[in-house]
């Protein structure tokens, strides 16, 4: 995406000054939402560039005029934005078509941000293909849906509908986020007491690891009398073995799915998310979700790289936007060392939940501290739900 390359220099340029002599008390907050964001503009801006979050399904956007929002969000410095489909009924490929254009009519470039494998569509119309939980629940967990990539079928039905996505919408680059099982944790909240969310005991997925291993998933996970009981030191290797299962699957379905998008829109970027549980529990999430990072960027080779902040930090009603320095130091040495060529994106929530809204200033400095990091851009979650609407 070479586009506003001079412009976009200019941006880079600006901002850091702006850092230095303290973003967040030396703009006011109107200053703050018409001034640009700070990137590295050497790729160009576009997919490149900041980012944020637009997901048609919330209210606001039923309210107001696209072209005005489409607008105020270039206007606030941002050059992508990523259009959520989560499968719900009401974002067609239509209504997501009629977003992705306007998007561009106002100079941002469109991407889908899809959160594989929730489809909430193929959930009410296949319960086979849903996941099953430790605690019994059939994959349903806060507002995800999850359906098991174990099951080849959903994973057909599921890579089918990205590629008519891609292709109705010609979109510039697809996101794939929080690609993962649940949950963060671990199979037990204490020995003996199983983590009811985490997830998938499905029949699909005990067959599958039985095959491999010889042992009975469910027992290994819940039984603290079975043979197979994962906290057993003999059975570390068996624990490990299921956490490499997982991984496993995550990665053929995310590579499925990277095709899938591929067959709708040849040349598309292609952007991954990790949980980056830098200031938690560096790289746990491998073992609580699934998502193996070295393995993300070495084998499914995106283009971008977005580490995610994990909601313990952006539940702190007083984090500082400097926090992403702790991600840098985690992270950013070693995936350019997997990939020098990547894109490393940095991530703040700035809407989930009243703790977590940030004012514009807040979000200027945090775009300084994330190109002031080695990062290529900031992303955001989302438009309509922070101080920027
Ligand atoms: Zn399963």
């Amino acid at each position: 995406m070479a586009r506003r390359t001079c412009a976009n220099a200019f941006v880079a340029f600006i901002c850091i000054p702006l850092f230095l002599c303290g973003a967040e008390s030396a703009m006011s907050a109107d200053q703050a939402t018409s001034a640009p964001l700070a990137f590295d503009a050497s790729r160009g801006g576009g997919v490149f560039g900041p980012t944020i979050a637009v997901d048609p399904g919330f209210d606001y956007y039923k309210e107001h005029p696209l072209p005005d929002i489409c607008r105020a969000i270039r206007q606030q410095g941002f050059t992508a934005a990523q259009l959520i489909w989560t499968g719900v009924t009401a974002t067609t490929s239509t209504v997501l078509r009629k977003y992705a254009d306007a998007m561009r009519a106002a100079d941002v470039t469109p991407v889908l941000r899809i959160y594989p494998p929730t489809d909430l569509q193929l959930y009410q119309d296949h319960p086979e293909w849903r996941q099953l939980m430790l605690g019994g629940a059939d994959g349903k967990f806060d507002w995800r849906t999850y359906l098991c990539p174990n099951k080849p079928e959903f994973v057909k039905a599921y890579c089918d509908r990205v590629e008519d996505i891609m292709r109705d919408g010609g979109f510039d680059a697809i996101q794939l986020a929080e690609v993962w099982w649940e949950q963060w944790g671990g199979p037990e909240e204490t020995p003996g007491k199983p983590r009811a969310a985490y997830a998938c005991v499905c029949d699909a997925c005990v067959k599958k690891f039985r095959r491999i291993s010889g042992a009975d998933a469910r027992d290994m996970l819940t039984s603290v009398s079975s043979r197979w009981y994962w906290r057993k030191p003999e059975n570390a290797a068996l624990y490990s073995r299921w956490v490499d299962f997982r991984v496993q699957t995550i990665q053929e379905f995310a590579e499925a799915i990277i095709s899938a998008a591929r067959r709708g829109h040849a040349g598309a970027n292609i952007s991954i998310t990790y949980l980056a549980d830098a200031r938690v529990e560096a790289d746990a999430s491998r073992e609580y979700q699934g998502i193996d990072l070295n393995r993300m960027v070495v084998e499914l080779k995106p283009d971008i790289i977005t580490l995610e902040d994990s909601w313990q930090d952006w539940c702190q009603p007083e984090l500082k936007p400097d926090f992403v320095a702790d991600y840098a130091r985690a992270y950013r040495d070693r995936i350019k060392r997997l990939n020098p060529g990547i894109c490393i994106m940095s991530h703040a929530d700035i809407g989930s939940s009243p703790a977590s809204k940030r004012s514009p200033q807040w979000i200027h400095a945090f775009a300084v501290e994330t190109v002031k990091n080695g990062f290529g851009a900031p992303s955001f979650y989302e438009w309509s739900i922070s101080t920027l609407k």
